[in-house]
């Protein structure tokens, strides 16, 4: 049968432990008897970091700045036990942080849903995106333990020197805590592009949520911006394709998302994006079934598994014992990056690859074969039989298989 032909590369970034060796199977297994795939390959791993002194990070995320789609392994982060075990020279950025930056991304995290495993939210039937504005607010906040008696104020000296702003914060009469945060319109911008922007492409409705009733000006800068965005760039786009934008309070927003059905995009502020992505994520069951992609304001796209490398599972491989890693994210980073070089170059038949390798996982995962991590999760009166990787990726391949040649 003859391998469905690709025309622009794709983005590989390979990366660290588990997720490396599971990387190489999913592409000698599940893609390369199938497609002629062609990607631009930059291996992430920490070793060729080191020896590039991590000049191999930037250029793969130059790469994915000029393709517009990259596909991403779990890659280390180091910190100082990592220094000591692979002898690093430097404590090398995050990677997902440099890529982060350099294409100025939102990162949208997507559960893989199964019929055998119920979210404990039991009206979820779809899955919730979230959306996290990754800059700012008090993950870059200037802090201060107050010691004594004083006053806190609130200075803004514009660039020609000149004090434009002075406010009283609070006159402290005993010891306590300060804190200033701050965020950029740019950033904000960005943020909102990406939403809008990955909303169309999903074809989902964006929920927006801030504290604007409270922070008059901090947080009403963010509903302003979106508003403005949406009205000028996206509502006409979002009409004809019967979406929507909808903007609410964070508390109500949280008190709809419990009641809702799912089927949505979520965007929330930094520290909210963190807290409720852990919750979401939670609630719908396993962080290895958490897909991510990083999209540019500009329109670029990277996917990649939420989870990390397994390092604990890599251990185990490296003593031969056998492990059941669940491949199921990395495995939707690829669908998910081939389906998207497929629509961009129109290729249908590479889309249609990837609907079939999905529904090839979905099949094996109710016929009820998957990795250990499932079994415990599944609902009473479906089939669980724990399998390892290669077995799990096997029959996969057997289902893929069946439908292509079927
Ligand atoms: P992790 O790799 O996500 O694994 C944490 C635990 O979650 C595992 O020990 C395993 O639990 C379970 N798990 C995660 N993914 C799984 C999968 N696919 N199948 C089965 N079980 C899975 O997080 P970590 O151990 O904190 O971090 C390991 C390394 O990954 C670190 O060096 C970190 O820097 C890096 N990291 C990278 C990324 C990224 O590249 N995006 C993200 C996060 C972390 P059990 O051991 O109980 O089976
Ligand atoms: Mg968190």
């Amino acid at each position: 049968m003859a391998k469905i032909q690709m025309k622009t590369p794709l983005v590989e970034m390979d990366g660290d432990e588990m997720t490396r060796i599971i990387w190489k199977m999913i592409k000698d297994e599940l893609l390369t008897p199938f497609v002629d795939l062609k990607t631009e390959y930059y291996d992430l791993g920490l070793k060729e970091r080191e020896r590039t002194k991590d000049a191999v990070t930037y250029d793969s995320a130059y790469a994915a700045k000029k393709y517009g789609v990259a596909v991403k392994c779990a890659t280390i982060t180091p910190n100082k036990q990592r220094v000591e075990e692979y002898n690093l020279s430097e404590m090398w950025k995050s990677p997902n942080g440099t890529i982060r930056a350099i294409l100025d991304g939102t990162v949208f995290r997507t559960p893989i849903i199964i019929d055998s495993v119920k979210p404990v939210v039991k009206n979820w039937e779809k899955p919730i995106t979230i959306a996290r504005h990754a800059y700012g607010d008090v993950y870059k906040a200037t802090e201060y333990r107050v010691p004594c008696e004083g006053k806190a104020e609130l200075v803004f000296t514009d660039s020609s020197g000149k004090e434009t702003f002075r406010e009283t914060v609070y006159d402290f009469e005993c010891p306590g805590v300060l804190q200033s945060q701050y965020n950029k319109d740019s950033s904000i911008i960005s943020f909102a592009h990406s939403c809008f922007r990955y909303a169309i492409d999903t074809k989902q409705d964006l929920w927006f949520s801030t504290k604007d009733t409270i922070s008059k000006k901090y947080d009403q800068t963010f509903k302003l911006i979106f508003e403005d965005i949406y009205e000028k760039d996206y509502k006409e786009k979002f009409e004809e394709l019967g979406i929507e934008y909808f903007y609410t309070l964070i508390d109500d927003a949280v008190a709809r998302v419990i009641r809702s059905r799912g089927g949505y995009i979520w965007a929330c502020k930094n520290y909210d994006g963190d807290v409720m992505s852990d919750m979401v994520s939670t609630a719908f069951g396993s962080l290895a079934m958490m897909t991510s992609v990083l999209v540019s304001p500009d329109g670029k796209f990277e996917y990649e598994a939420a989870h990390g490398t397994v390092t604990r599972h890599y251990y185990r491989y490296l003593k031969g014992e056998e492990t059941s890693t669940n491949p199921m994210a990395t495995i939707y980073a690829w669908t998910g990056a081939l389906r998207k070089r497929g629509e961009l170059d129109a290729l249908p038949e590479l889309c249609e690859f990837a609907d079939k390798l999905e529904a090839a996982c979905i099949k094996t995962l109710d016929s009820g074969i998957m990795t250990k991590d499932l079994v415990g999760l599944v609902s009473e009166g479906y089939p669980a039989k724990a399998v390892n990787t290669a077995e799990f990726i096997s029959e996969i391949r057997k289902n893929l298989e069946a439908s292509i040649c079927g």
